[in-house]
């Protein structure tokens, strides 16, 4: 493989200074953390994801036509995913391997792909190296282009393995699950759409994603705004132009700077005439290690090179018994403090190459984030900090406030008004909900929101009791994985071995018991106290905007080798998590 220049800071920088300087780094932290609190008391609510009325183009397709009008359809089928992103692509292809025929994805979008369907802005790519991220390459025998993957290719990548698991020919897109409710009696789930169909399956998949629906800041005056707006899941190519180059004469502004701005606004900030970056919180923005994909090293890899790479990464960290020795005499609080101080040394390492890159003083000043790494998503690109050394190009830092007024010309911060062509919305995604626009009813007509509402319970994060053949993927109480595929994987992988074994003992349902359930439960409360992390960091929806009562509403931080034991765990004694029926 090719050696590139600079080398990720990542999280392995050596603590040397005395201890005063990362307490005072905390104390700026904190300072930095509680501004944005006192901003917004209200949490998660700052947000809205409804878009009825004025708002509803913001949700609108812009890559397919209307959907055809089609007759409904009343049919039943054995497994039925609500979604088509790498969730019920990966799924299916382990339950093609154990023979189940009859699969059907039912989709919003008008292709497979998921996130990758609908993230297409300019610059869209995966921060995990390919070889990772993207599924499936042993089964589809395809070596990534580079060693990070761009969204084109990944949501080629999504069509390729529909095809080659037969998953168009039940398709239905443009399409959203409206209902899904559990029979008893049949021992069957009906599922109604928004094309007004009645399907029956004896297996649902919530396989919505864990980052589907966009969200928009409810900023004061948002919908008076005369110019272009939309927002980056929805990007506007008929406007822009593919190229970009419908912004040549054009002012742009874009609100955020999380990981999808990160990407977009160095193509921005080279099409647009000026470009306005409204930013509330920066980004860390680390050295993006990329190259094509060396030929000759493709052409070597040895068949089921992905599952031995992901199996290695799978592996708990070996230590030497030096090294255990070391842990084990140092007390939780040491290691905590050692943790924290590597983590602002990394910190302190992204603050420098800014200084390095960015030539306007105030500017570099600016983009420095403050808080510990992994407190937000972190971001990997060479060109989005050189991009704030054009002169087209214009940091707006509303130091934590955000923008708070729009007006018809465009937003307003500090009682200054920036006139713009175009408003473009890098504001996110509501996270992992299951079933975002379908209600779910299990045994005895309860609504799966409604037994969460004092808390979510699930088995793995996966099952929940009273939902029998009912399975979720990427929700929360499951672990969590920088490589969401692999974690996505180890889901999928399960839920085709209960699928499986329900159909070799001809089992018609399958439902994990209370008891498996409450075991669970405990096990995500338990793990989730072993820090104050999540309530020490800047708000975000990594830690649900700092609403920090919601202790059972995480995912398990009991660590992804331990995830996966445990899913293996259930698998070789089914029997005691869960209660199957025979009809
Ligand atoms: P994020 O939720 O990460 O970012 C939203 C941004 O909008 C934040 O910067 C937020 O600021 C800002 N914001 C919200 N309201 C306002 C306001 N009123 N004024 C100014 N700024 C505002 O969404 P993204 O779409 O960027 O990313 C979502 C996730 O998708 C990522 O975390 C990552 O998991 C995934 N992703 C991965 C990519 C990759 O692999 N490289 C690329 C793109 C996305 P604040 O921080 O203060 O809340």
């Amino acid at each position: 493989m090719k050696e590139s220049k600079e080398k990720p800071i990542g999280l392995a920088a050596r603590p040397t200074r005395p201890q005063e300087f990362y307490d005072n780094i905390k104390r700026k932290y904190a300072e930095e953390r509680d501004r944005r609190l006192n901003y917004r008391p209200n949490g998660t609510a700052q947000y809205t994801s409804d878009f009825s009325g004025a708002l509803s183009r913001y949700e609108v397709d812009p890559y397919a036509a209307e959907a055809p009008a089609r007759e409904p359809i009343n049919d039943t089928v054995e497994v039925l995913f609500i979604g088509g992103g790498f969730s019920a692509l990966l799924t299916s292809a382990r339950l093609r391997e154990h023979g189940v025929e009859s699969i059907r994805i039912v989709e919003r979008g008008a292709d497979v792909g998921g996130t990758w369907y609908w993230n297409r802005y300019p610059g869209v790519a995966c921060d995990v190296v390919a070889y990772d991220y993207l599924p499936l390459l042993d089964e589809l025998d395809y070596v990534p282009k580079d060693h990070y993957a761009r969204g084109p290719e990944i949501f080629a990548h999504c069509q390729a393995i529909a095809r080659k698991y037969n998953l168009y020919e039940l398709a239905t897109f443009q399409t959203t699950v409206t209902s899904t409710v559990w029979d008893p009696a049949e021992q069957m789930w009906n599922i109604a759409t928004d094309r007004g169909d009645r399907m029956k399956a004896r297996f649902v998949i919530c396989a919505n994603g864990t980052l589907s629906k966009p969200k928009l800041a409810k900023i004061k005056g948002l919908e008076t705004f005369k110019g272009h707006s939309f927002h980056t899941s929805r990007w506007d190519y008929a406007y822009t132009r593919p190229d970009l180059s419908g912004l040549e004469d054009k002012v742009v502004g874009i609100i955020g700077t999380g990981a999808t701005a990160v990407q977009a606004i160095p193509g921005l900030g080279a099409a647009a005439k000026e470009l306005y970056v409204f930013q509330r919180t920066p980004s860390s923005i680390d050295v993006r290690d990329d190259w094509p994909t060396d030929p000759n090293w493709a052409r070597r890899l040895p068949q089921g090179w992905q599952s031995r790479r992901r199996a290695l990464a799978r592996m708990e960290p070996q230590m030497t018994d030096a090294q255990k020795a070391k842990q084990a005499a140092m007390s939780p609080e040491e290691k905590i403090r050692r943790q924290e101080n590597a983590n602002i040394e990394a910190m302190m390492k992204i603050h420098q190459r800014i200084d390095a890159i960015v030539k306007d003083k105030a500017t570099a000043d600016a983009l420095k984030p403050w808080y510990m790494l992994m407190c937000k998503r972190p971001c990997f690109h060479n060109d989005y900090l050189p991009t704030f050394n054009r002169p087209n190009v214009h940091l707006v830092d509303t130091k934590g406030m955000g923008i708070t007024e729009i007006e018809e010309k465009g937003p307003v911060f500090e009682g200054k008004q920036y006139e713009l062509d175009v408003l473009i919305y890098a504001t996110g995604f509501e996270v992992q909900k299951t079933g975002i626009y379908n209600q779910i009813k299990g045994e005895n007509g309860l609504e799966l929101n409604d037994k969460y509402r004092e808390g979510i319970r699930t088995l793995l994060g996966i099952h929940s009791q009273g939902y029998p053949n009912l399975f979720i993927m990427g929700g929360y109480q499951a672990s969590f994985q920088f490589n969401l595929t692999d974690m996505l994987q180890a889901q999928g992988d399960h839920i085709a071995a209960c699928i499986d074994y329900a159909r070799r003992h001809g089992f018609q349902s399958i439902d994990a018991t209370r008891e498996a359930e409450e075991w669970w439960v405990q096990e995500v409360i338990k793990h989730r106290g072993k820090t104050s992390r999540n309530q020490e960091c800047t708000p975000g929806y990594y830690n649900f905007e700092g609403e920090f009562q919601r202790r059972q509403d995480g995912n398990y931080n009991g660590g992804f080798f331990q995830y996966c034991s445990h899913l293996s765990e259930v698998q070789k004694r089914m029997d005691e998590h869960f209660a199957f029926d025979k009809k």
